[in-house]
């Protein structure tokens, strides 16, 4: 062999095998993940609550809500939730974290999205769970502190190629025959006011205001942290205002999605003062809907987040040491979040072997869509 040949040899093999290892590790990152989806089967919950309510903490990972209850000095309302574990979030995107829009359709549909999609992969429509339980004669509701056209709240309850296109997803929603909507931008939806008339739906911007029809938006210019009024409120106040409504409207069972979009909010901007305000009331949200529907019958509160936002740091810091330099990051991060389950059913089931430590966000529209289908 020549000396340059041996050169070649020497400067090309290592390269070489550094590209084989590089598509070994991608493939096998992508050969786990595939495995971790659609792995599970939940089957045992069929119709165990066909009342059931799934809150979505936008960015609530783990140590928000522990750096929450460090600020407030008490155990938030959702850690008493016997049945809790975490959930994986990743989306097709390989490198990236997911967004709400890709996360939010998992929640809803069970598949995987490209960021940035609302219920339609690839150009075909995936069934969400608003049109899910509506199938099965449920009543629905979607509540968000975000504008009702934001991510989440459109990933249950329309259909879009992409989550800025809210004329898409305005019109969607009000052929969706969702009975209840509360939220974020009334000026937005009152550009839509024909369209809302004609599809026989009814906007309104006080929660004290009476149903006009059977199809309800009531959306508002201002939400807030806390102290919330009939039309400026906050969440604990809309969470309450629709369980009642959905209670007295449909007695037989609806599904209710119900979104702290704040959480995420706050979290970009790195400001953890308003992250715990708003996390706050988001728990004292799920301490209502508990109170609520702990004295019916067949019942079900589903807590969990889309991903996490802040890469947020915490370690057992207390209350004089929460601050935003516990953010390590602008934007959205990989780590799995946590999911709570409370359960109030006269079905036999064995939780434990149901309600793995990890499951992923795809579990959690199967969870919910085996809880509300009766057998
Ligand atoms: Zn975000």
């Amino acid at each position: 062999m020549t000396k340059t040949k041996k050169i070649l040899i020497g400067i090309f093999t290592p390269i070489i095998v550094c590209i084989l290892a590089f598509v070994g590790a991608v493939s096998g990152i992508l050969i786990t993940r595939h495995f971790k989806v659609n792995q599970n089967d939940f089957s045992a919950l069929s119709g165990a609550a066909t009342k059931t309510v799934l809150f979505i903490g936008d960015g609530m990972g783990e140590n928000h809500i522990k750096a929450t209850g460090a600020y407030y000095e008490k155990d938030m309302f959702v850690q008493s939730f016997a049945i809790k574990g975490e959930i994986s979030t990743f989306s097709t995107k390989l490198f990236r974290p997911t967004d709400s829009a890709a996360a939010g359709s998992a929640l809803s549909t069970g598949k995987k999205y490209n960021n940035g999609e609302i219920a339609r992969h690839d150009g075909k429509d995936i069934e969400t769970l608003g049109e899910y339980a509506k199938g099965l004669g449920l009543g629905v509701a979607i509540v968000t502190t975000d504008s009702l056209s934001g991510a989440t709240p459109a990933s249950f309850s329309a259909h879009a190629s992409y989550r800025k296109h809210s004329d898409d997803i305005i019109k969607s929603q009000l052929k969706s025959n969702i009975d209840l909507f509360v939220g974020a931008g009334y000026s937005q939806y009152m550009g839509y006011q024909s369209n809302i008339n004609d599809s026989g739906y009814a906007l309104l911007n006080d929660l004290s205001l009476e149903a006009t029809s059977q199809k309800l938006i009531y959306a508002f210019d201002d939400i807030v942290p806390e102290n919330g009024t009939s039309s400026a409120p906050s969440l604990d106040i809309m969470t309450e205002f629709a369980l009642d409504y959905m209670e007295a409207n449909f007695p037989n069972g609806y599904f209710v999605m119900i979104e702290g979009a704040h959480i995420d909010k706050r979290s970009h901007n790195n400001d953890i003062m308003g992250m715990v305000k708003w996390l706050n009331n988001f728990d004292k949200s799920i301490e209502i809907a508990h109170s609520k529907l702990s004295v019916l019958n067949n019942t079900a509160i589903v807590v969990t987040a889309d991903h996490e936002t802040g890469g947020l740091n915490y370690k057992n810091q207390s209350k004089d040491k929460i601050n935003n330099s516990l953010f390590s990051r602008p934007g959205h991060s990989s780590r799995n979040v946590p999911y709570y389950v409370y359960l109030n059913t006269e079905k036999e089931i064995d939780k434990k072997s149901v309600f793995k430590k990890t499951l992923d966000n795809t579990d959690i529209s199967k969870i919910v869509r085996s809880l509300i289908t009766a057998k």
